[in-house]
């Protein structure tokens, strides 16, 4: 969904903005994928409203980010960012993968471009690989479907039943599954040193992330001090909480994004972006958030912590 959201509009001369902090395979997009095809990019500090304004040229095409981003939970002020790009003819493609529809809707803040990973939280319970993209009519008509019709990445009719059976459910799971983040959250911010979670007051971005969100979505982010020892210690110290990269999930699942999600981009690009070697992501599902605890609990004090 984000490479056709991308080169159906783009072409070679062509500029990018797009946030640091973003999913492992969006950053492959626009740091390894463009760049081929003559497409430049500028990757930025998402957060940064100033940051976006100085990055634009003359040849800018398209503004790329996701809020909150993949894991950093960093949030971008929507308002702003699309009205900028609006002042200046440029098309913003938001990756709302982390709070659905149901959350947050960037077309409300301006955005032209709405694209999701319906693996995750749409999909909810890990059966299908499936993506969409929204926009206008005009543009769906006009740029993407002639990009989409004439090089095929389109669902299974199988897969696209099981997504929208999911869609039945998702704002039940995505309301309830926020609560119980938050449950989580609460008790993870008396134990552990880091925590990047949206529905915090702790978070820095807290007040402009509920502006723009109903609910503070499942998946948040924390980190230890002891590397990947101690990540991995904790992960392994698990006992109803399954490791696993997906989000979304009625299961509570957590990973290491640097050993797994955002391994691929190396230490340097992980340290810019803030993907530390003790940073964890959880995925909080649809379980009771007491059973959720005791876990944490255990598997904290056998990492030492
Ligand atoms: C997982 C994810 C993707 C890619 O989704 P797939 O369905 O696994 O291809 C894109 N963006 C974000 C923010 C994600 O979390």
């Amino acid at each position: 969904a984000m490479t056709t959201a991308l080169l159906c509009q783009l072409q070679m001369g062509d500029h990018v903005v797009a946030a640091r902090a973003a999913f492992g395979s969006c950053r492959w997009l626009t740091d390894n994928l463009l760049p081929k095809w003559g497409i430049s990019t500028t990757t930025i500090d998402s957060r940064d409203n100033d940051a976006w304004k100085a990055a634009i040229q003359p040849n800018t095409k398209v503004f790329f980010f996701e809020t909150p981003a993949n894991p950093t939970m960093d949030i971008v002020d929507m308002a702003y960012v699309c009205g900028l790009a609006r002042e200046h003819g440029i098309t913003t493609v938001v990756d709302n993968a982390f709070a659905t529809s149901v959350l947050q809707r960037p077309m409300d803040f301006g955005a032209d471009v709405v694209a999701y990973s319906a693996t995750k939280l749409m999909d909810g319970q890990g059966r299908v690989l499936a993506g969409a993209v929204c926009s206008s009519q005009k543009w769906m008509d006009e740029v993407l479907l002639p990009f989409q019709r004439n090089t095929g990445p389109n669902l299974s009719p199988f897969n696209a039943w099981v997504v929208h059976k999911g869609l039945e459910t998702l704002e039940l799971r995505a309301m309830r599954q926020s609560e119980n983040a938050l449950k989580v959250g609460k008790f993870l911010e008396a134990r552990v040193p880091h925590i990047m979670h949206p529905g915090l007051e702790s978070h820095p971005q807290h007040t402009l992330a509920m502006q723009q969100m109903k609910a503070c979505g499942p998946i948040f982010a924390f980190s230890v001090d002891g590397g990947r020892k101690q990540a991995h210690a904790l992960l392994n110290g698990l006992q109803l909480i399954d490791i696993s990269n997906n989000i979304g999930d009625a299961r509570s699942l957590m990973c290491h994004p640097a050993s797994s999600t955002h391994h691929g981009m190396g230490p340097e690009a992980r340290e810019a972006m803030g993907v530390g070697e003790g940073l964890i992501r959880i995925n909080v599902g649809l379980e009771d958030p007491a059973d959720l605890i005791e876990d944490l609990d255990q598997a904290l004090k056998a990492a030492g912590l």
